[in-house]
């Protein structure tokens, strides 16, 4: 199975799941969107409104900003992949509950491995909790970490919530700012890839 298979078989996999806690509450199921092969996933809270209509993540103002983000740095959001630490929205988009957060966990992880990136970007404090448990946004945005997950090492790059960037012009300059370190993340990235291959 290729890459596109996997998360296909997933997907139906989550439709079927009655267990899903914000299922019901809920109009689609938003799972993913973007290319499978990237070396760059970005991971998002949980679906708005819009993303719930439409079941596409960031697809609303938020969406918006993120695409300009991403064509500040010459990409679009079909060279990346792009999910969320939920894939059912919230009642009245809520933040999810820790509980939520749990039951979404094992897709999440799933849609990680398939995809198997060099680097994650989390978008807001939700998603960076799941690589960098106790840490402060203010403090660690825009600075890479390298985490062991699941055996692999990934470049974990925490960001401010493009929303949060919506709501206040010094995040949405420091976010700016963020997203312009990614061009030479990624090339290193790639750099250690090479590395790796040469050492085999
Ligand atoms: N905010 C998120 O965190 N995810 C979305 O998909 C849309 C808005």
């Amino acid at each position: 199975m290729n890459k596109n298979e996997e998360l296909l078989k997933l997907k139906s996999q989550m439709l079927k799941d009655e267990k899903l806690p914000l299922k019901k509450g809920a109009t689609n199921l938003v799972f993913g969107v973007g290319n499978p092969d990237t070396k760059i996933l970005f991971i998002g809270e949980g679906p708005g409104y819009w993303e719930d209509q439409k079941a596409e993540p960031f697809v609303g103002n938020a969406g918006k900003l993120l695409n300009q983000l991403l064509q500040l740095i010459e990409l679009k959001r079909e060279d990346v992949y792009i999910t969320n630490v939920v894939h059912h929205r919230p009642p009245d988009n809520r933040d999810p509950l820790p509980e939520e957060i749990e039951a979404y966990k094992p897709y999440l992880d799933k849609i990680i491995e398939v995809i198997d990136p060099k680097v994650i970007v989390t978008l807001g404090r939700f998603s960076m909790g799941k690589f960098l448990p106790g840490v402060k946004i203010t403090s660690v945005h825009g600075k890479i970490h390298e985490v062991n997950w699941m055996g692999k090492e990934i470049i974990i790059m925490p960001m401010y919530h493009p929303a949060a960037a919506l709501r206040n012009p010094e995040v949405m300059r420091q976010i700016r700012d963020d997203f312009q370190k990614l061009p030479e993340i990624l090339k290193e990235a790639n750099k250690v890839d090479v590395k790796q291959m040469q050492l085999v």
